[in-house]
């Protein structure tokens, strides 16, 4: 995990990138994850050779042999992260050391090898600089930034792959939600868990969301917006939405959030939360939440907002709670004041228009 790679990238620029007057109408509203910039990185890996030819080159498909391992077995991990434009008109990442950490304890469980953090860091910097011209420069937009490796050894059998391919392709987003920060609603799935303990509740990896998609049908189905899953062991205890960690807020103000048990993804904004949090003096409790206290401590008003977050939406207040047999809001159903006041706190630092305390802002340009 520690040490470089050594690897010296080879940039090989797109020969036809999109126009100036098409890219910016493109980047006028973007959406999200549905526009992309003109190139990508990719590090070949093999066994007994490490990882090489690490290239900056057009963005293109990739051409895939039908036995490749990952259409089989699915071994494949990802990350998520952000790049903004800053006040001065630089350009920075949040926490990319946090993501390059977690991307290698992704690829220990799921049995793959890992990229050093310092060459994961650098394949992000290389794709910011030469797509520098796809960074939005509105109010709640970014270049969301998506790393991914997978086994591409063309082979049947099941064990590891020995080959793999790690590439980096960039996004321009405005918001995660259409419509800005408004209260979502979720569904407690009755049906569904996300993970198990021992299993890759852990991992950000790519079969975690597939099988979460039939939950996620459900949860719309239901007139919900997200599915809320509960512990698989118990199915009485709160784990996370499937792509966001939940976080509680008491009437004294105490945030309370699952713990790190190895069946939550450990999010990076989580993270942040807890430090920003805790740094202002404010009480922070990592224990199980069940869904009766959930459901009683909002009745009762010891529960006064409720939110979820994650990389793309930030911070998301959850309005209101529906399973098959109950249905609750979480005070009035409304955005809390503790939620938003953080929600502002964390995106003011990511995008440097607020003091930088724990040195999270990692300037690229
Ligand atoms: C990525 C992800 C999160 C949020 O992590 P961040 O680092 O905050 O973006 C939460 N849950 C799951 C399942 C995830 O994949």
């Amino acid at each position: 995990m520690s040490g470089g790679d050594n690897l010296e990238f080879e940039i090989r620029p797109n020969p036809a990138p999109v126009g100036d007057a098409e890219r910016a109408a493109l980047l006028h509203n973007p959406g999200f994850g549905r526009i992309f910039t003109d190139h990508m990185v990719t590090i070949r890996y093999a066994d007994g050779k490490g990882w090489y030819e690490p290239r900056v080159e057009a963005r293109a498909p990739i051409p895939m042999d039908p036995a490749s391992a990952v259409l089989h077995y699915a071994q494949e991990i990802f990350e998520g992260l952000k790049a903004y434009t800053l006040p001065d008109g630089g350009v920075a990442m949040f926490r990319p050391d946090a993501n390059a950490i977690r991307f290698a304890q992704s690829a220990q469980r799921m049995a793959m090898p890992q990229l050093s953090v310092e060459t994961f860091i650098e394949s992000l910097h290389q794709i910011i600089k030469i797509d520098r011209s796809w960074l939005p420069t509105g109010e709640d937009s970014s270049l969301y930034l998506r790393p991914f490796a997978y086994a591409s050894e063309v082979f049947l059998g099941v064990r590891p792959s020995m080959e793999y391919l790690y590439l980096v392709i960039a996004s321009p987003v405005g918001p995660y939600f259409s419509g800005g920060v408004k209260p979502v609603s979720v569904w407690v799935t009755p049906d569904y868990t996300r993970a198990a303990p021992g299993g890759t509740g852990a991992a950000k990896c790519g079969g975690n969301y597939a099988a979460g998609l039939s939950a996620q049908a459900e949860a719309i189905e239901n007139g919900c917006d997200q599915v809320v899953y509960l512990d698989a062991l118990e199915r009485k205890y709160i784990d996370e939405l499937g792509g966001m960690n939940v976080f509680f807020v008491l009437d004294d103000g105490t945030l309370v959030t699952p713990p790190l048990t190895g069946t939550i993804l450990p999010g990076i904004t989580r993270d942040s939360i807890i430090k920003l949090a805790t740094r202002d003096g404010r009480r922070v409790e990592e224990r199980p939440v069940s869904l009766e206290e959930w459901h009683k401590g909002s009745v009762s008003g010891r529960i006064r907002e409720a939110f979820a977050c994650g990389t793309a939406a930030v911070v998301t207040p959850i309005g209101k709670v529906k399973s098959a047999d109950d249905e609750f809001t979480i005070a009035d159903g409304g955005s809390g004041e503790i939620t938003m006041a953080l929600h502002k706190q964390l995106a003011d630092i990511q995008r440097g228009r607020a003091e930088d305390p724990f040195g999270w802002v990692h300037r690229v340009l």
